[in-house]
């Protein structure tokens, strides 16, 4: 092994990039004696909507029910279809699931891997309530054929968003064009709280009414309830770490981006990511593929690099999905991907030399095997 080991991504160093700012938001916070919902929650919520460019936005507990909130307040449930990417983490599914409907997986396209637009007519039918758009990866995918498809169907159009802070489509940030656009602040993930957090953007004054009401047990006025909602409430500690870190957002995404142009410039025997012309990546993941991927994955992992691979069992080949009947090759591609794909180091505060080592260190082992 040479030198230090290269982990896949430190979030320890991006916290103590931003300690002094992050250690006073919380002890503002715990100061304040207000530590549900509140003021701490309202900024962010106020400064993300403005960052997303979308009119409203409802912090919740974490982006899986972000995801289930959204599908709520459409009135989607069971009985109900709801189209989704194979290729996707499995919180895209049990969103859908967790309100009593079917996920209807659609195979992605296979250069930019996300759901392909031109798949999706043939999966619809009179059961079909909505399409969940995942932008994977960090890599916006292509929503305006989607939102063509819902219109024409009247069909909505629920953003997965969870891997996509800031990154752009026909050059507009990811966060208003859907119904409604679903974030994940999971510390790992672009914009990333310090435990759980998530939030919806929308353009819709409707949804987001719903989705404020449904987060806080089906009430906008103490012990009166409309609906019977949920306990899903942004905590204002993470509210407070999230309003810090948001001010940092483009100058660390941006440290993502010149990331992944180095791999992109000096990557040699693996198959790079292909990025289209109306997109701009962040980069949350970096996934290159290999046909030896496992060999190449060992091969790293014994000079000290981290790689992980996303996701190596694709949801419907899940025990959680057994009841659903999937055969193995059902969704090819998708399965092909399981079996390829490798994520590599990659965040804001991965250090030049961690870099040009996972190159080398590719480059030499991907041209062995
Ligand atoms: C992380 C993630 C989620 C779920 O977010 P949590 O905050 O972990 O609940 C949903 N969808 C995708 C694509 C994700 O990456």
């Amino acid at each position: 092994m040479t030198g230090k080991s290269v982990p896949f991504l430190d979030l320890r160093a991006g916290y103590l990039a931003l300690k002094s700012e992050i250690d006073a938001a919380v002890s503002r916070v715990l100061d304040s004696g207000w530590y549900i919902l509140g003021p701490e929650v309202e900024t962010f919520e106020t400064a993300f909507a403005k960052f997303c460019e979308a009119e409203h936005c409802v912090g919740v507990a974490n982006g899986l029910d972000a995801l289930i909130l959204s599908l709520r307040a459409l009135d989607v449930g069971p009985g109900d279809e709801v189209i989704v990417p194979s290729n996707t983490f499995i919180a895209t599914w049990l969103a859908v699931s967790a309100v009593g409907a079917l996920p209807v997986p659609v195979e992605p396209d296979p250069l930019t891997y996300n759901i392909d637009p031109l798949l999706v007519p043939a999966a619809i039918t009179s059961k079909t309530r909505a399409i969940i758009a995942v932008h994977l990866y960090g890599q916006p995918c292509d929503l305006d054929p989607l939102i063509a498809i819902g219109r024409k169907h009247g069909i909505s159009v629920i953003e997965d968003a969870a891997q996509a802070h800031s990154a752009e489509y026909k050059k507009a940030r990811v966060g208003g064009r859907g119904d409604v656009v679903c974030w994940s602040f999971y510390p790992g993930k672009n914009l990333g709280a310090l435990g759980d957090g998530g939030a919806i953007t929308t353009n819709r004054a409707d949804i987001a009414a719903r989705i404020r009401t449904l987060r806080n047990y089906g009430s906008n006025q103490k012990y009166v309830n409309v609906e019977q909602g949920t306990n899903s409430r942004l905590d204002p500690i993470q509210a407070a770490i999230l309003s810090v870190k948001l001010d940092h957002l483009v100058d660390w995404t941006s440290k993502r981006q010149a990331i992944a142009k180095n791999y992109l410039d000096n990557l040699r025997g693996v198959t790079l990511p292909f990025v289209p012309d109306w997109a701009v990546p962040v980069w949350h993941l970096f996934v290159i593929r290999h046909e030896k991927r496992d060999e190449l994955m060992s091969s790293l992992a014994a000079e000290g690099i981290s790689t992980l691979v996303h996701y190596p069992i694709p949801p419907h080949l899940q025990e959680a999905y057994k009841t659903a009947c999937y055969e193995k090759g059902s969704f090819p591609l998708t399965e092909q991907f399981a079996e390829d794909m490798l994520s590599l180091p990659i965040g804001p505060q991965m250090p030049i030399e961690d870099q040009n080592r996972v190159i080398e260190a590719v480059n030499r082992l991907a041209a062995k095997l």
